[in-house]
């Protein structure tokens, strides 16, 4: 396949737009190569500016969860768009899909609409340390809750127990406040919370960790990390940005019927609109402006085409009972069709799978946390990626992130996908 018009589009955005991407993973930094710039998506098909149809595994990085342009959520949208596109004022819609979301989620009372991932996990936070009056944040190394300043944060040397800034501009004071655990590891968050003593607000984590590959958490996990928090007088934060309406209706949440006490949504939960959420039970929800001392708000919080995208989307899903199966056994085809392939071929690899995310890793250990995932052949991958998308198959460019099973894949583009596969890793 050629990607001339791509390149040069590529050329030209890097003349105006930093790194020629409004989203540095977009970049293809981990495989080398230059981005493909789409024209337009329909169903499990992206469609790109120079004619060529790729099979899409991205899916928008998780919201396309039915298929690209699927037809009831654009036709809310179009009917909509036509009655004005920003208030600032309060909308019925809002209520609408509030409730519905409520509804389908266990342990939720209230829930507050935001713009992205990335501002309801950095209200979430706010809120857990307002609600609880303790400044301190556990999180796990590799798990991704945005790009705000107290996440952007990695382990500090061998002695400390508290994180060091991984990005220029985040302050020393911001990451003094967040402490790193490792996945899987309870142990690791045992010692924190011993070390710190009724400091500590809240511990992120995502209940299945979608950014360093999928990596499921452990029986007996996430059990274990309520009762320390409950113990602990530290509130749960479940981010199921990626997980949520993916996993289960009601998300890892329901799926391992745990107790979160704070909950943040994005991806799905927008249809493809700007969208996030987080949301908690009355007393904690409460907390915030205008009836609570915590501050936080937005101009376009509650859009009413985001609203209208969100809200179709998750009627969508919640009216469809057999949609969480479906997604499952599709992936779990797929998953058995590659292990099929790699194994004959003599490579190296290690699949996590939960539900409808699903990672490859070039390497045989069990990839738990996020030291084993680094262990991956980033070689290996880069050829990996080279090769699919040569014959029309679109995964994420980078070794570090979930395959997003999409149910408008029929199983033709499945097994053509395990062909291709099959035939790519010949080469390896
Ligand atoms: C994508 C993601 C975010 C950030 O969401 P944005 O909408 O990109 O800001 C946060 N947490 C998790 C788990 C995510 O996967």
């Amino acid at each position: 396949m050629k990607y001339q018009r791509s390149s040069q589009l590529f050329a030209a955005a890097n003349l105006v737009i930093p790194g020629g991407v409004n989203s540095p993973v977009r970049a293809f930094k981990g495989v080398g190569g230059t981005p493909v710039f789409v024209k337009s998506a329909k169903g499990a098909y992206l469609y790109d500016e120079d004619g060529n149809r790729l099979i899409d595994y991205i899916n928008s990085w998780g919201p396309m969860i039915l298929g690209h342009a699927h037809q009831p959520v654009v036709a809310s949208i179009i009917e909509k768009v036509k009655l004005g596109t920003s208030f600032g004022m309060p909308t019925e819609l809002e209520t609408q899909i509030a409730a519905l979301a409520i509804s389908m989620v266990p342990n939720i009372d209230k829930i507050r609409f935001v713009n992205s991932g990335t501002e309801a996990c950095m209200s979430a936070i706010r809120l857990a340390r307002g609600f609880t009056n303790r400044d301190k944040i556990i999180k796990f190394a590799g798990c991704y809750h945005g790009h705000s300043d107290s996440f952007l944060i990695q382990a500090g040397s061998g002695a400390s127990t508290f994180g060091v800034p991984n990005s220029p501009g985040v302050t020393q004071g911001t990451a003094k406040d967040t402490l790193l655990a490792n996945y899987n590891d309870l142990e690791s968050v045992a010692a924190l919370f011993k070390a710190n003593p009724d400091e500590i607000a809240a511990l992120i984590i995502e209940p299945v960790a979608g950014n360093m590959g999928c990596i499921p958490p452990k029986p007996g996990f996430l059990e274990a990390l309520r009762e320390l928090c409950s113990e602990n007088g530290a509130l749960l934060l479940f981010d199921e940005v990626m997980t949520g309406f993916r996993l289960a209706k009601g998300g890892a949440q329901e799926l391992f019927n745990i107790k979160a006490d704070i909950v943040c949504f994005g991806k799905v939960i927008g249809g493809g609109l700007p969208v996030g959420a987080f949301a908690a039970r009355k007393e904690i929800m409460d907390y915030l402006a205008p009836i609570g001392p915590v501050y936080q708000a937005g101009t376009l919080s509650g859009n009413p085409l985001a609203m209208a995208a969100g809200l179709a989307m998750l009627q969508e899903l919640n009216s469809d009972f057999e949609i969480y199966n479906r997604l499952s056994s599709k992936t779990a085809y797929l998953e058995k069709g590659i292990h099929a392939v790699l194994a004959k071929n003599n490579v190296e690899f290690t699949i996590n799978r939960v539900g409808s995310m699903i990672s490859v890793h070039f390497d045989t250990a069990a990839v738990v946390d996020f030291q084993t995932a680094k262990k991956g052949d980033n070689e290996r991958f880069k050829k990996f990626f080279h090769g699919l998308l040569n014959q029309g198959v679109y995964i994420a460019p980078s070794a570090y992130e979930t395959w997003f099973i999409t149910d408008a894949l029929t199983y033709e583009d499945l097994d053509f996908t395990i062909a291709v596969i099959d035939s790519v890793s010949k080469e390896l």
